[in-house]
């Protein structure tokens, strides 16, 4: 059987175009992107419509979700025996927001899987990696019921409906199921269920290339859209950071944390989960794991902006240096 011997896997990351993208991750993370505006790097995604694929080591061109089914050991389970979640159950991605994301919600597990194929439902969460100044994010409305919602909309009173509030970076945002958001003006590493169902109240009448307008969905929307949501005024962390670690957010399907490592002060992250990802937003540095020292073959795996990797079952805490900042998640222990 194929292992990996420091229990790392690092990933190509696939692109996804968008009205509402920019050159960012060309420019600041000198990834090989498409032409024009590109809104999203999902860099690790094991989702059908964009399925990563290993960068290099003995499981180099295999995709997130082949090891997933294929492979079980490597994330928690028994080799040979199917994976108790049928799907790697997270998605991170970076979305570079130039212009306004379209007014959306997403729907939750009961909803998505009656509604959308069996897709799993979309708990997100969003920590700003660079914000320009004058970025606002949307994030929950003002109507109290399905009606004076569909009025509001039917009368284009986007102001008074939309709850907008100015971000800055550093901040971050939990997006429960049912909560209307969008953005406009940053740099955004994404920690979501591994889902693409989006339902979009309002897309600022902004034609496409071929000068149609994208699709809204306005049932869907006001199906589940929840109405006694409480309105978030800030995204500030106030969570304590304790040896370079901030928990940013836990819920029943992800644990979301910031690293800070700096050149005095290198980081243990112990990794005693199935699996974790990680994500370097800035900086560089690199990392060896526990199970890559025991291996005898220590080489450290440097790291840099963009690198995104999973650290698997087995490979034993980490240790980061350097100056770098890092979004890590794992799943929680049911
Ligand atoms: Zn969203």
């Amino acid at each position: 059987m194929a292992t990996q011997h420091d229990g790392l896997l690092f990933f190509e990351p696939c692109f996804v175009p968008k009205i509402w993208g920019g050159r960012k991750l060309d420019r600041e993370f000198g990834y090989s992107i498409p032409d024009g505006p590109v809104g999203e790097c999902w860099a690790i995604s094991a989702h059908p419509n964009g399925d990563c694929k290993v960068a290099r080591g003995d499981f180099a061109g295999r995709t997130l979700s082949e090891l997933w089914s294929d492979e079980p050991q490597l994330f928690g389970g028994t080799a040979g025996e199917a994976p108790a979640q049928d799907r790697f159950p997270l998605l991170i991605k970076i979305l570079d927001v130039a212009d306004y994301l379209s007014v959306q919600v997403h729907p939750d597990d009961d909803y998505a899987a009656a509604h959308e194929n069996g897709s799993l439902g979309k708990s997100e969460c969003w920590y700003i990696a660079e914000a320009e100044p004058d970025a606002r994010v949307m994030i929950g409305q003002h109507a109290h019921n399905r009606d004076e919602f569909a009025q509001m909309v039917a009368d284009k009173r986007w102001g008074e409906l939309l709850h907008e509030i100015p971000i800055k970076k550093g901040d971050f945002f939990a997006i429960e199921p049912g909560t209307v958001h969008a953005v406009k003006g940053a740099l955004i590493l994404e920690t979501q269920q591994s889902s693409d169902v989006t339902y979009r109240v309002y897309d600022f009448d902004r034609p496409q290339a071929d000068g149609t307008l994208r699709e809204l969905h306005m049932e869907q929307c006001l199906d589940v859209i929840d109405y006694d949501a409480p309105l978030k005024n800030s995204g500030e962390v106030t969570a304590p950071e304790v040896d370079g670690i901030t928990k940013l957010m836990t819920c029943k399907y992800f644990e979301v944390a910031r690293v800070r490592v700096r050149p005095d002060a290198p980081v243990t992250l112990a990794q005693d989960h199935p699996f974790m990802c990680a994500s370097v937003i800035e900086g560089e540095g690199g990392t060896v794991t526990s199970a890559g020292s025991d291996a005898c073959r220590a080489e450290k795996s440097e790291l840099s902006r963009g690198s995104h990797f999973l650290a698997l079952t087995g490979s034993g805490d980490l240790t980061l240096e350097g100056d770098m900042e890092l979004i890590v998640s794992w799943v929680p222990e049911s």
